[in-house]
């Protein structure tokens, strides 16, 4: 690092810089989809920081499932192992409580995989784990705490960023800066991206329930239901139930007006099962708002700057395929920017070619979601019906093998697999 010095930004302003390092890319947001960039960047020999704001990787919940694409992502790079060393539970599919009896619409079991199943790792193990890695890398260096703040641009190119932490302004100079820095991203707004809105009219309210001893086991180790106009699922989480009880937008202060008991009645209308579970629920701070949004930006890059991830596309928790679709934008990425990266120019029609490759893998997952959001969710919540309807020949269709690959292709890889370059 170079000694403490004055800087003039774009804008003209003085600010102390506390010190100023180079790198070949520097990464903004130490989630799925940065974490694995810096890695898969590090391992090829390109120079990396990572900057992630917080100062671990223990914060909100931003889900916690690892698709067989991610885990086979994983296994070619050689750390699958290692992510099923950590504490894991495995899921293959939601069993639904339908007025015809349970139902599967997703078997992840049917792929032709080593891994059919989603893979639940506390995303902090995953996190951490990524960043060990990268950091046996000699290139790699992450910074905790940085929270950056500003682009340095030069003549129009995007040339670095700066980046506050508890002793003061840094700067990081770079051929590259990616802004893989989530749905409220700070390089997306600095670089002047305009996210597109499809704001789902959903919310999710997510707490955990206690697995009971005489716990009907769920197929497929997750459960759904609708009734009165929300809809549940849950997550097994080994000593747990993860669950989430979906509400329109903007209904979360009426729930709440009518008491934690309000909740545990609209839990037990879904499954009447779950009648001793939802005692433990005894207080509104058991239970996390989590705010749904979607959109997606018509421009990734230019000059300097890509954005990857939430960043670009933020995604509904419809099917929770967003870490799967972050982690697939950072393995194109990183495909096609080793070599300029390692030449030590990035032509702006590379990271044009990285939207290009991920745009319609994206667009297609949201318009899926969309429908699902506006067909079912919405039908649901504003009915007072007590239990999914699922037609008829949507079961018929289910039974034959080949149509039953579709909806676990679309949850288990997406539109597209991608591989690591190696
Ligand atoms: C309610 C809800 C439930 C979800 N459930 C699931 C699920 O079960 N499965 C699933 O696959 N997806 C789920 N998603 C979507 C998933 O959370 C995202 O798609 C995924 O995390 C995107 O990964 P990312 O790496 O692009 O960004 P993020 O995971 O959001 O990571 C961005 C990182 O950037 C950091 N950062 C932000 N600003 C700055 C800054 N200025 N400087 C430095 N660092 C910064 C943040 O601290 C963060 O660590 C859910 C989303 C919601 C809203």
């Amino acid at each position: 690092m170079a000694a403490p010095q004055l800087a003039s930004d774009s804008s003209g302003s003085a600010n102390r810089i506390a010190s100023t390092s180079r790198a070949d890319c520097c990464v903004v947001g130490g989630g799925p989809g940065g974490a694995l960039l810096a890695l898969l960047l590090a391992r090829r020999g390109v120079r990396v920081t990572l900057l992630e704001m917080h100062k671990d990787f223990d914060r909100e919940f931003r889900g916690d499932t690892v698709h067989p694409s991610t885990l086979e992502i994983l296994d070619s790079i050689g750390l699958a192992g290692r992510v099923h060393e950590l504490r894991h539970s495995k899921i293959s599919g939601p069993t639904l409580l339908t007025t015809q009896g349970p139902f599967t619409p997703v078997d992840l079991r049917v792929l032709n995989t080593k891994f059919p199943y989603i893979l639940m790792v506390p995303q902090k193990n995953l996190l951490e784990m990524l960043t060990q890695e990268a950091a046996k890398l000699p290139g790699f260096e992450l910074r905790m705490g940085a929270n950056v703040t500003e682009l340095i641009e030069d003549g129009g190119i995007v040339r670095g960023v700066r980046y506050q932490s508890d002793d003061g302004v840094h700067e990081v100079r770079a051929t590259l800066t990616v802004g893989a820095d989530g749905r409220f991203s700070r390089i997306r707004q600095l670089a002047g991206f305009k996210p597109v809105s499809t704001s789902p009219p959903m919310d999710v309210l997510w707490f955990r329930l206690p697995h009971l001893p005489e716990d009907p086991v769920a197929q497929g180790g997750a459960f759904g239901g609708i009734g009165l106009g929300h809809l549940l699922i849950g997550l097994d989480r080994g000593e747990h139930w993860q669950a989430g009880y979906v509400i329109l937008k903007g209904s979360y202060q009426e729930l709440r007006a009518q008491g934690i008991e309000g909740l545990r009645r609209g839990i037990i209308a879904i499954d009447s099962r779950l009648a001793k579970h939802v005692e433990s629920l005894t207080d509104w701070r058991q239970v996390m708002l989590l705010s749904v949004e979607s959109s997606r930006c018509p421009r990734w890059a230019k000059p300097g700057v890509l954005i990857i991830g939430d960043a670009a596309h933020v995604m509904s928790p419809i099917g929770g395929v967003g870490i799967n679709y972050a982690i697939q934008d950072a393995v194109v990425a990183a495909n096609l920017l080793t070599r300029p990266l390692l030449e030590g120019h990035v032509p702006l029609a590379d990271l044009q070619e990285v939207q290009r490759q991920r745009e319609r893998p994206v667009r297609f997952i949201q318009f899926i979601q969309t429908q699902i959001q506006k067909r079912l969710v919405t039908a649901v919540l504003n009915s007072q019906r007590q239990l999914l309807e699922v037609p008829w020949y949507v079961r018929k269709l289910l039974t034959f093998p080949g149509i039953r690959k579709i909806p676990a292709r679309l949850i288990g890889y997406g539109l597209t697999r991608v591989h690591v370059e190696n």
